[in-house]
């Protein structure tokens, strides 16, 4: 009796301080707030302003721990306009057609009619609206682009894809003031004008916002006018374009000592239009990035006076500079590096598909052995799968999104994979693919990997610190709101959402035991099929994923920050269940095809896997062992069975790209495809259809020299001595000889005299 009322006042006491917001606040919650604001790590301004740049998407569902796939697979992706597929049909292949990467790399930079025919196609306003000049394009048409010019060259695509990023022209559509749209977005849509952004500096790299530039507010004399104005001095280097550029598009910290704009001296960082040609600008030297003859170079300014006028957005802009260039990072970011991830992936598959089926070693098409299967099926399925990120990432952007954290894996996770692919495509094209000149086909896309990993913030900084540190804070249901809340003291607030907070940990704890438990059979799927058990098992490991990811914050605290390691797995976790959630959206806007089956299960089971690997991790790292004990038991009570990808489902994925199949045609719309007569993929395409077309002649003459009917040697007559004998009929016997001819062009390599390969420059 005693007990049962023992236990009744506790149930009681409890029901009341928990459920009673007014005895909970100052009892439970006031102290909480307290200490996680003692536990929160110090964030400066353009800390926070970096962090909650952006819009929240479907990476709000993949936090959540219970995605609402209806809501992705209902979203209808913007198509291509008439217009931009009739520039891509049009321009765009006029452009690569022009194109010669190798004498580009000869010459060390674009010929003056490529870059005359850029400018008059404006290719460098994509982003620019119409009623200023520009293309007006969308995300995905500006996309479409940059693939099909990267899978060309590099170099022009680079170049291409600076004034549509994040820069002037992007800067001035959303801050600049009227009579700076008005003079600088036709001129740059023109390309009139060719823009460069300089935020980069010595001592600031990944840093960005430690930049040492400065800008003084003063009075002087400009154009022979005295205006009130900035006196300048920068130091930066890494600048694409800044050789050529006729603007700068500069980042620096504005002092105002005498008050002339009112308000604080220290006004913070600050974006400015700079013409080339003010006094006291040093501009025009190159640096060297991996022998790509992009421009890329330092710029710096000594003294320099313009006008505050030349402040992006006028004198209201000082000090917005920060804001400004997160807000706008996230398109960009979408665009340009994913995209071009995605031409390398395409041409890799294109290229090692045709190679693999037309060279041959020991008497067998290479693609045969298992040894080339193996990096074939990677090939392929990241050509299925990187392409579904690119689609969905830049269709977020044509929704309206401003996609910080998705942009950040898309960027990150596809340059990673390029490089990767790429040297796959390396090692199966071999010796061909390592010896320079005119008929190399992949060397180049492997050579400029590492840049495309560095820019746009490093990978290793954008996973380690971006994809998780900004995601947990933004993407999470609770986060955000309780930082808001400590910030300002915010008790009601902080109550409302610690006990949200609270209430999810343990919904997903729950979740995540039951879905491990049965297998995530209690998950509905939107749809059935293949697809379904990836729809549960994603969902599965979304629960996990923010279980853990709450388990880690509530551990470390601010010290999360620093446990790189540990936010870093986090962050694979989390992108491998954007990439997976990417291929599920884009094999059910295919049309679900049954020929996409193999890819979709390959993508998919290799997300599955990297998230169980990237859950490991932090289970084995976690330094608070019995949470990391308890998490194990709640996120894998049977263990970890997850598997990578098979090799019977390699090899049907490689299969795709192999003897001419349609596979290799399906995962390589996209990029560039040259005229048959010409060096490299050219060639090899038109090698490839010969190669397939006398296929079964071959197999026919191989079964006779096998069974004895026919002598092996000597193999030059081979082909007569089969037509002799009735082996093959006549026909056969061309359509061999002529896939012979053609193998025997495409092994081949270049070579150059000594003096012609003194004198090579790239
Ligand atoms: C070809 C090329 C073109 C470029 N174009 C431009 C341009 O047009 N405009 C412009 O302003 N800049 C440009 N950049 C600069 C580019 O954005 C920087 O190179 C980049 O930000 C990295 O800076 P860093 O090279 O100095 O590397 P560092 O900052 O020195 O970083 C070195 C390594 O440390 C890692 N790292 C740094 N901090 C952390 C951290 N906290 N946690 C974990 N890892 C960390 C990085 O990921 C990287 O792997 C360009 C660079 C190149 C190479």
């Amino acid at each position: 009796m005693t007990t049962t009322l023992l236990v009744l006042a506790i149930t009681v006491f409890a029901a009341l301080v928990f459920g009673l917001p007014i005895i909970r606040r100052p009892l439970i919650s006031a102290p909480v707030m307290r200490l996680v604001r003692g536990i929160l790590p110090t964030m400066g301004d353009t800390e926070r302003i970096a962090l909650e740049a952006g819009t929240v998407w479907w990476d709000g569902d993949l936090f959540s721990g219970n995605p609402d796939w209806r809501k992705l697979l209902d979203f209808k992706p913007q198509a291509l306009s008439e217009r931009e597929q009739a520039f891509l049909d049009g321009p765009v292949e006029d452009l690569c057609r022009m194109l010669n990467d190798w004498q580009i790399n000869q010459d060390r930079d674009l010929p003056p009619d490529i870059w005359e025919f850029l400018k008059r196609e404006r290719f460098f306003g994509m982003i620019v609206p119409e009623e200023f000049g520009g293309l007006g394009f969308s995300a995905i048409g500006h996309s479409a682009v940059i693939v099909k010019v990267s899978s060309r060259s590099i170099t022009a695509a680079v170049t291409v894809m600076v004034p549509n990023s994040l820069g002037p022209a992007e800067l001035l559509l959303h801050y600049g003031t009227e009579a700076q749209k008005k003079y600088y977005l036709p001129r740059l849509a023109r390309g009139e004008e060719v823009p460069c952004f300089a935020l980069t500096e010595p001592h600031a790299g990944s840093d960005a916002a430690s930049g040492r530039s400065t800008g003084i507010v003063c009075r002087g004399n400009y154009d022979g006018k005295e205006v009130l104005g900035i006196r300048l001095n920068w130091n930066k280097r890494y600048i694409t374009l800044a050789p050529v550029a006729t603007v700068i598009g500069l980042a620096f910290r504005l002092h105002d000592p005498d008050g002339l704009l009112g308000g604080e001296e220290d006004r913070g960082i600050t974006c400015a239009l700079i013409p080339r040609d003010v006094p006291g600008i040093q501009i025009g030297d190159r640096h060297d990035p991996m022998r790509v003859p992009f421009h890329n170079g330092p710029v710096t300014g000594t003294d320099v006076f313009v006008p505050v006028d030349f402040i992006i957005g006028g004198p209201d802009g000082a000090g917005q500079g920060w804001k400004m260039l997160m807000d706008s990072l996230a398109a960009g970011r979408s665009i340009s590096l994913p995209s071009q991830s995605v031409a390398a992936v395409e041409l890799a598959a294109r290229a090692t598909g045709a190679y693999a089926t037309v060279r041959e070693q020991f008497n067998l098409p290479i693609g045969r052995f298992e040894g080339i299967e193996e990096p074939l099926a990677r090939i392929a399925g990241h050509a299925y799968l990187m392409n579904a990120v690119r689609v969905l990432t830049c269709a977020a952007v044509d929704a309206g999104e401003k996609p910080a954290v998705l942009s950040a894996v898309a960027k990150a996770y596809l340059t990673d994979a390029m490089r990767s692919t790429t040297i796959d495509a390396m090692d199966i094209m071999a010796g061909s693919a390592i010896s320079g000149g005119p008929r190399n086909i992949m060397s180049r896309a492997y050579v400029s990997a590492p840049i495309g990993i560095t820019v746009e913030g490093a990978n290793i900084l954008t996973r380690t610190l971006i994809v998780f540190g900004q995601g947990s804070i933004r993407c999470h249901p609770f986060v955000h709101a309780e930082m808001q809340a400590v910030a300002v003291g915010d008790i009601k607030g902080f109550d409302k959402a610690f006990f949200g907070h609270l209430g999810f940990v343990f919904g997903n704890a729950i979740r995540s035991l039951i879905l491990a438990l049965t297998g995530a059979r209690l998950v509905t799927s939107p749809e059935d099929g293949p697809a379904a058990k990836y729809f549960r098992a994603l969902t599965r490991y979304s629960a996990s994923f923010a279980f853990l990811a709450d388990v880690c914050l509530g551990t470390l605290g601010g010290a999360l920050k620093r446990r790189e390691k540990i936010s870093g797995r986090l962050a694979d976790a989390f992108a491998w269940l954007y990439l997976g959630s990417a291929t599920l959206k884009r094999f059910h806007d295919d049309g679900r095809p049954a020929g996409d089956v193999a890819l979709l299960r390959w993508s998919c089971d290799l997300a599955l896997w990297n998230i169980q690997e990237a859950l490991l991790g932090v289970l084995d790292n976690l330094p608070n062992r019995l949470a990391a004990l308890m998490a194990r038991f709640l996120i894998f009570p049977l263990g970890a069975h997850r598997r990578p990808p098979d090799d019977e489902l390699g090899a049907e994925v490689a299969r795709s790209l192999l003897d001419g199949n349609e596979g290799r045609l399906r995962l390589t719309p996209d990029i560039f495809i040259p005229a048959p007569e010409e060096d490299g993929l050219g060639r090899l395409e038109a090698a490839l259809e010969m190669v397939v077309a006398a296929k079964a002649a071959r197999d026919t003459l191989r079964e006779a020299v096998r069974t004895g009917k026919l002598e092996s040697q000597p193999k030059e007559t081979l082909v007569n001595r089969a037509v002799s004998a009735g082996v093959v009929s006549a026909e056969d016997g061309k359509r061999l000889e002529a896939a012979e001819a053609a193998r025997d062009d495409i092994i081949q390599v270049d070579s150059f005299d000594p003096e012609t390969y003194t004198g090579l420059k790239g």
